[in-house]
């Protein structure tokens, strides 16, 4: 078994990076070299400025290429939640976000021309107990009337014939939902920034910054350079120098197992359908198939961090999970076992803005393939003056108390949401 991304695995080899000095100065620094970055950068270049992107490790190493790669519409949140807490005008907004968001990576893989499987597959939301049926049927109504009138409700029947196992109660149908390599898509995308001339450095930690002149003299492990402006594009940020921003975004991790490669016959009876599909539980799984075939199968596992010790053992979390809900695959060898960091905001909504006069766009709450992508687009806009363009541009931000950077409560969290998932 590989503990790598499967996606980044079978990836093409970036070729675009920048191997000599950082340049004295730049119009724009992007720190981060995920969707987020290298989508702004893109946009940026295109739009004439000159462009560097500063990434700590390799280009979608971290969150962008080790995610479930569903691209879907619809909020992180529950609908019917997010229209309690911020009104009916509010939530109709923000899913209108995802489904530009949706429509921005479908432009962009036509526009550059990606070769990443991408394909309308739709996201089935899967109820795991006969009252989380009920509790999609009224999302269901709300969205319906609301928002989109193309969303569906399957009874525990319908969703039988689609997903063969006898684990669900019905289900929720987004047909509009997408997945994609986005291995593929990443490497695709980070090759299209650097041919519209966007200068990429990997290995490159941006350790700091402060202010000098018009912009900012920005210090990373291989020396400093100056920029007018900067936009940190930086995920679950676990390097230095980000202590504003780690105290408002909780890192969790999210874990993935990929079986070996399965018959066309069995996976014909298995999900037909092959879409993106994600459990109705607090403590849930997605799942769906690769392009050669894997099924590919995650969820949040053990609310720990992600790394060597803590993937290896959610991966058997993740086994075990995928053994009880389709038995047929309890002898299936597991071929990849990985893990990454998902940026969670106290509220499940992102955050892209300015704080003292360094931009962001970040806290997109496993929810953020489409997101990323969008809002490196539109933050190219906002650093232009088009301040109107950000959808999230509203939303306060106050530090989450009692979080300095390193979840400590992670356990505390999982446990309640245990509780949650046993009681309700
Ligand atoms: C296991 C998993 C499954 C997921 N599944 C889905 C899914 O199916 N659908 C969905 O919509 N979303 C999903 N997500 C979320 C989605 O992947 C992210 O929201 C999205 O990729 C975020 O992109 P990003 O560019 O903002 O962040 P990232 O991809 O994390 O990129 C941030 C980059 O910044 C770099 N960086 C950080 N600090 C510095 C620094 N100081 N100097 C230089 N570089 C720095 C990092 O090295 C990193 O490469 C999942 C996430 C995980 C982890």
């Amino acid at each position: 078994m590989r503990s790598e991304s499967y996606w980044l695995d079978t990836a093409p080899v970036f070729t675009g990076a920048q191997t000599g000095a950082l340049p004295a100065r730049v119009d724009v620094i992007v720190v981060g070299g995920g969707f987020t970055g290298l989508s702004a950068a893109r946009a940026l270049a295109l739009k004439g400025a000159s462009v560097a992107v500063l990434e700590a490790g390799r280009v979608v190493g971290e969150a962008s290429g080790r995610n479930g790669g569903h691209c879907n519409t619809g909020v992180a949140q529950d609908y019917s939640s997010l229209v309690a807490s911020l009104g009916a005008e509010q939530a109709r907004a923000y899913y209108r976000a995802y489904e530009s968001a949706v429509q921005s990576v479908v432009t962009l893989v036509e526009q550059e021309r990606i070769a990443c499987d991408f394909r309308r597959s739709g996201k089935l939301k899967l109820a795991a107990k006969p009252q989380h049926y009920e509790g999609l049927a009224r999302t269901c109504e709300l969205i319906r009337r609301e928002v989109d009138s193309e969303v569906e409700l399957l009874s525990a029947a319908q969703v039988r014939a689609e997903v063969d196992s006898a684990e669900f109660h019905g289900g929720l149908l987004q047909r509009n939902g997408m997945q994609m390599h986005v291995g593929r898509f990443g490497v695709g995308l980070a090759e299209a920034a650097a041919r519209h001339g966007a200068l990429i450095y990997q290995q490159t930690t941006v350790q700091g910054w402060k202010a000098e002149g018009n912009g900012y003299r920005v210090d990373t492990s291989r020396g400093s350079l100056l920029a007018g402006q900067v936009l940190l594009a930086t995920g679950a940020c676990q390097h230095g120098g980000l202590g504003w921003y780690r105290r408002r975004i909780v890192p969790v991790g999210s874990f993935i197992v990929a079986t070996e490669v399965l018959p066309d016959a069995l996976l014909d009876r298995l999900l037909p359908e092959r879409r993106s599909y994600v459990t109705s539980r607090m403590i849930g799984n997605y799942f769906r198939i690769t392009p050669d075939n894997r099924l590919l199968f995650g969820g949040r596992a053990r609310f720990a961090m992600s790394g060597g010790n803590s993937d290896a053992k959610s991966g058997k979390v993740l086994q075990a999970a995928m053994a009880r809900m389709f038995p047929q695959l309890a002898e299936v060898r597991t071929d990849y076992c990985w893990g990454g960091l998902v940026d969670m905001t106290a509220d499940r909504l992102p955050r892209a803005g300015q704080h003292g006069g360094i931009y962001h766009s970040m806290g997109y709450s496993g929810h953020g393939v489409q997101m990323s992508v969008h809002m490196g687009q539109v933050m190219a806009e906002v650093m232009d003056g088009k301040v109107e363009a950000n959808p999230w541009g509203d939303l306060e931000w106050p530090a989450i108390p009692g979080h300095f950077g390193k979840p400590w409560f992670l356990p505390a969290v999982g446990l309640y949401y245990r509780l949650q998932d046993y009681l309700h």
